[in-house]
């Protein structure tokens, strides 16, 4: 035992790449060049395992790992006692009702009696009860989508995000049973481990920032000082914007922190009302 945060991730699928950038962004060097099951980090007291997403949840909750990065999906129907944390805002998709392309559900009532296929039986079975439906449930533990063509069930419960494979297989989509992201889960008694406790603590407020930074932008733009007032009251910033002399005189620069998605409907009237040389950057980190 070296004292390490263990923390458990997909070693290979849709959600390895993202866990490795988030680990990275938050300052964290991890060399992945190797093929090991076990990484560590250079600058942080932490290990990283790579598993299979599927043995997460177990892991955390045995406390082999003490952290894991995993989709909800998979925490919801493992069952395991394990601490979900925090949202990543990653890897989301939508598990859902898929029927063939000529059919219609008009209500979730709709399914009584139906053959439903899925990798996800505890989840959907959850569902169909709160729904007060009785259905037959065929678990499969893979290639869902092919089970209504091959006569083995009416529909399907499977993972969506585009609805390509669906379309593939003559089906189309129908209710949304779970909506999912990867989140960030720790074992329950954590918190009965002052050191371990306090190296999450630090690793949580990294992210928090990584998190913030990603939905926002910095805005700079030029600004006669005569238009300030105008521009000022265009901008959806955060915080009040910073206004600074330029060598210039009679012009500003205008430094502002947006919400990300705010940009190009008021860059027309940040123009209009007479900015110039203006610039959007990313932001890497935000500290509350
Ligand atoms: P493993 O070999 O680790 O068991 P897997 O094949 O079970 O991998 P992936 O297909 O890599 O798992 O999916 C991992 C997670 O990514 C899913 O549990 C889900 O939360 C999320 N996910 C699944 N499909 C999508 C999608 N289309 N878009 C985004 N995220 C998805
Ligand atoms: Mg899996």
């Amino acid at each position: 035992m070296n004292g390490n945060l263990k923390l458990a991730i997909q070693r290979k699928g849709r959600l390895s790449d993202k866990s490795l950038e988030l680990l990275k962004a938050c300052g964290l060097e991890i060399d992945t060049y190797s093929n090991k099951l076990l990484l560590s980090a250079k600058n942080f007291k932490l290990d990283i395992l790579l598993l299979r997403d599927d043995d997460i949840p177990e892991y955390v909750q045995d406390g082999v790992a003490d952290i894991g990065i995993v989709g909800q999906d998979v925490i919801a129907e493992d069952r395991a006692e394990v601490t979900e944390i925090k949202k990543l805002g990653f890897g989301k998709c939508k598990l859902m009702i898929g029927i063939p392309e000529r059919e219609e559900l008009a209500s979730i009532k709709d399914l009584e009696g139906k053959t439903i296929a899925t990798s996800f039986p505890n989840i959907l079975g959850d569902y169909l009860t709160e729904n007060e439906v009785k259905a037959k449930i065929i678990e499969l533990s893979g290639s869902v989508e092919i089970a209504p063509s091959l006569g083995v069930a009416n529909y399907i419960c499977d993972l969506v995000s585009t609805g390509t494979t669906l379309k593939l297989n003559q089906l189309k989509k129908s209710f949304t049973v779970f909506e999912s992201q990867a989140a960030l889960i720790s074992r329950n008694n954590i918190n009965g481990d002052e050191a371990k406790q306090k190296l999450l603590t630090n690793l949580l407020s990294r992210i928090d920032s990584v998190l913030s930074a990603k939905k926002s932008n910095y805005l700079m733009m030029n600004v006669p000082s005569a238009k300030l007032e105008k521009v000022v009251e265009i901008i959806p910033s955060l915080k009040s914007p910073t206004v600074l002399p330029l060598a210039e005189e009679g012009m500003v620069a205008v430094h502002a922190v947006i919400p990300n998605e705010t940009f190009w409907n008021i860059v027309d009237d940040l123009k209009l009302a007479g900015a110039s040389g203006i610039l959007l950057l990313p932001i890497e980190n935000m500290i509350a």
